[in-house]
């Protein structure tokens, strides 16, 4: 058979989608013009297979036929089907992936976004008289009890925050940072960048290592606005290091009325060393020190949604509110919502750590990711295949925050004789609930930190499709 024998065969896109009715295996939900489309592609490729073919071996492994090319269309109705945004298991043991979403919320945080999708509310409402109101009073009451700050000012995320204050009180003048902090964060929020943008001009001081606070006075000039500082997150310089501190910075800043900037990115509320893990300075803590305003994220040690808190002075905060960038940040009410919730589990410290999941995880009983740990290796080497031990391992806080911590805790290893860890690890990200996992000397780990108890069995299903995956028809 010639290649215009194979295009006088092929079905034409009528013929297929009937075909694809009359095998019946789609789901009642998909609507018929994407089986349409589907088979419309599913013919274009045909075609073009037939018309690339080189040699009589390709052609022959071409169908034309209708029923025979139905498990195509299938194919890619079910692909177009999948929703883009899906739920994974995080078997990494990084608490806030920033990949996989950060932070997870609390059941009073969802419960507050359900109700806040479902009905109207005061977002900008006055209740007392029927005025219009802002909808920053619904976060700023609270985080300014929670803090002891003047005032408070809530955007889209800690990156507009800090863009925003920027912009509003340096634009046009200079900022001096330490050389040790222009930090690059998960690839696109670099500081430098980031000033450019606001109109300030970045005067850098110190070396990478040492930067002392003689360092900032010298650098001071008219066109100073402000001093900045900025938590390295996800780095640390070791060894013979120096930076100066909030409280000496802010006496500078007193001394040539300048603004202080302390942009802390993860932003922890509570002591996280009062649970045995390393300090972080907590936004209290650098407002005690002498901080004029101090930016950080929601949704990393925090806890909750997307947001960039701002904290501080009063007329501070007013300045940033006015400015017209302050409108194009805007949290919207959904974040409200949701960060409402996470705020008021902080009201009792010693319950947020067993409400707010991010907590949860980094403070995780042992024993009990052990006794995770045990079941899941259970249920895997109870499988044909595979071959699961328990060990201790490592997790990480994530989100730029306690980079340097090791959080013991307890994975499931899995190795099968029939399979490598890549093709494991592959197979799991593709599996209906995709899981995802580290690799280790040629062994998948699964850190049981992230994993929830009802993850357990998902995590067996997914392995099971992989070493027995259905057999097509
Ligand atoms: C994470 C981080 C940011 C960016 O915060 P987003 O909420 O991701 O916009 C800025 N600065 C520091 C120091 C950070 O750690």
């Amino acid at each position: 058979m010639e290649k215009k024998d194979y295009l006088r065969s092929l079905s034409s896109v009528n013929d297929l989608i009937q075909a694809v009715y009359r095998s019946r295996k789609l789901g009642g939900g998909v609507p018929r013009e994407l089986v349409t489309e589907a088979s419309r592609v599913v013919i274009d490729g045909v075609r073009e297979a037939i018309l690339a073919a080189r040699d009589e071996m390709s052609l022959e492994n071409i169908r034309t036929d209708a029923e025979e090319l139905v498990p195509l269309v299938e194919k890619e109705v079910e692909e177009r089907m999948q929703w883009s945004l899906r739920r994974i298991i995080n078997a990494t043991g990084v608490v806030v992936h920033t990949n996989l979403g950060r932070s997870l919320l609390s059941g009073a945080a969802l419960e507050a976004l359900a109700t806040a999708g479902s009905y109207y509310n005061n977002l900008e409402f006055k209740l007392e008289d029927g005025s219009r109101g802002s909808r920053q009073v619904h976060l700023g009451k609270l985080l300014c009890e929670l803090t002891g700050a003047e005032s408070a000012l809530v955007v889209n995320n800690n990156a507009a925050a800090v863009l925003l204050a920027l912009t509003a009180l340096a634009s046009g003048r200079e900022v001096v940072v330490s050389r040790g902090q222009l930090i690059e964060i998960g690839g696109s929020f670099r500081l430098p960048d980031v000033m450019a943008q606001s109109g300030a001009r970045l005067v850098e001081v110190g070396t990478t290592n040492k930067t002392y606070l003689e360092d900032y006075r010298r650098a001071i000039t008219s066109e100073t606005a402000m001093l900045m500082r900025a938590h390295p997150s996800n780095y640390r310089i070791m060894g013979f290091t120096s930076e100066a501190g909030i409280e000496e910075l802010a006496g500078l800043a007193r001394e040539y009325e300048l603004v202080l900037l302390d942009d802390l990115g993860s932003g922890v509320y509570v002591d996280l060393s009062s649970r045995g893990l390393a300090y972080e300075p907590t936004v209290m803590r650098s407002l005690e020190e002498g901080a004029h305003l101090v930016c950080f994220s929601g949704d990393k040690l925090l806890g909750g949604p997307q947001a960039g808190i701002i904290l501080g002075r009063k007329d501070l905060i007013d300045v940033l509110a006015r400015h017209p960038l302050a409108r194009a940040l805007r949290v919207d009410k959904l974040t409200v919502a949701a960060l409402e919730a996470t705020l008021r589990h902080y009201l009792d410290p010693e319950r947020a750590f067993s409400e707010i999941p991010t907590l949860a995880m980094l403070t995780a009983d042992p024993d009990a990711l052990r006794g995770r740990a045990r079941k899941l290796a259970k249920k895997l080497a109870a499988q044909d295949d595979l071959e699961a031990e328990v060990i201790e391992d490592v997790s990480r806080a994530g989100g730029g925050a306690l980079p340097m911590e090791d959080l013991p805790t307890w994975a499931v290893a899995v190795t099968s004789p029939s399979h490598s860890a890549n093709l494991i690890e592959k197979g799991l990200r593709e599996a209906e609930t995709p899981v995802i996992c580290r690799i280790s000397d040629d062994r998948v780990i699964l850190d049981m930190r992230t994993v929830s108890d009802d993850e357990v069995a998902l995590i067996a299903e997914a392995f099971a499709s992989i070493v027995s995956p259905d057999i097509p028809e």
